[in-house]
């Protein structure tokens, strides 16, 4: 289904948490809200999931070109996955899979051999097969989390909205789980809206970044339009490492990746700038350089291929000269 959002607003007290946000998200997508604590996602979350609403007469969600802006939760068939899990913790796991199901009135509650068959085939579906008399409480954290994001798909919903989803877990499991939800997202293909402040899991998850600052968005676009064509200084520094450099006689400031760096020995007249290695560290087929520049002092990193470095013989103390490479942007 399709999500719009235009121009909404919350207020919370004198606060502003959202100032006006305009939102369009196709059918199928995979969509990140990404921004620092306190920029909005949360609550813009809330209020497209009917948790929360907007301030009076201040904008309005559409789901499916229909609007849903006063309508309650339950009524617009968002299944949610939160940070901690908040699974039922004296239900099994197929209790707490079944249970959206199981809450329905009579009259639209399925049969329960419909119910057992469904929360098999989407314990099937999140690998979860055989664990279903299990406690949450008997299994691993990246496990109770895909319960929580079976029992959100027990109900069908348009919609699944995921709130910091991987948040609670450690760095390996996280890893995972996010690959695993990107190819169950193709294979499901529900329209996933997730909030994360974490910048490489939007770029590796999703198929458009929504880049959040305040209240307000700064930027939409594919993962490879933000970070290589950030629309403001924000968006720049928020999305990976950035250096901020001045060129000598010239007064503005350049935003610098460091794989924008090129670096070239200290004779080389092509060289814009000249620096001493300050500290140096390879890993795997890459090599991050902290270099400190000899003119300003001020500090730049640069990237490296391994081969790169130990082609060049470069060690700590060694000066060296820089070229910025900034043809791959506008
Ligand atoms: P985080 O990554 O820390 O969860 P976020 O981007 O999701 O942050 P929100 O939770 O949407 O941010 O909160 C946005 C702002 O609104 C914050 O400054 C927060 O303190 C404020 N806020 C959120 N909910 C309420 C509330 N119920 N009452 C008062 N202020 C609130």
């Amino acid at each position: 289904m399709s999500i719009s959002v235009e121009n909404l607003r919350r207020t919370f007290g004198t606060f502003q948490a959202l100032r006006g946000i305009t939102l369009e998200i196709p059918d199928h997508q995979l969509v990140a809200l990404l921004g620092p604590s306190g920029s909005g996602k949360t609550t813009l979350l809330r209020i497209i999931g009917g948790l929360d609403f907007p301030d009076a007469g201040q904008g309005r969600v559409l789901i499916h070109g229909e609007d849903v802006t006063n309508q309650p939760a339950a009524s617009r068939r968002a299944g949610f996955v939160f940070q901690h899990y908040a699974l039922f913790n004296h239900l099994t796991v197929f209790e707490n899979v079944a249970f959206g199901l199981e809450v329905r009135p009579a009259a639209t509650r399925p049969k329960p051999e419909v119910i057992r068959d469904r929360v098999l085939e989407l314990l099937g579906l999140v690998q979860l097969d055989g664990l279903q008399q299990r406690l949450p409480s008997e299994l691993s954290g990246g496990q109770r989390q895909r319960v929580a994001l079976a029992r959100a798909l027990a109900i069908d919903p348009m919609v699944l909205l995921l709130d910091e989803p991987f948040g609670a877990l450690d760095a390996r499991v996280r890893k995972d789980l996010r690959r695993w939800l990107r190819s169950f997202h193709t294979e499901l293909g529900v329209t996933t809206i997730f909030v994360t402040h974490d910048q490489q899991e939007a770029l590796e998850l999703a198929d458009t970044v929504v880049v959040m600052n305040q209240g307000q968005i700064e930027q939409i676009g594919s993962p490879q339009q933000v970070y290589d064509h950030p629309a403001s200084p924000f968006v720049y520094e928020f999305l990976g490492d950035v250096n901020r450099v001045r060129k000598p006689g010239r007064p503005d400031l350049f935003y610098v990746r460091p794989h924008e760096v090129r670096v070239l020995f200290a004779g080389d007249s092509t060289a814009e700038l000249h620096a001493k290695v300050e500290h140096l560290f390879a890993a795997g087929p890459s090599a991050r350089l902290t270099l400190r520049m000899l003119d300003s002092k001020e500090t730049l990193d640069a990237d490296m291929t391994r081969q790169q470095l130990d082609e060049m013989g470069l060690s700590e103390g060694d000066e060296v000269g820089l070229k910025l490479v900034l043809g791959n942007r506008a």
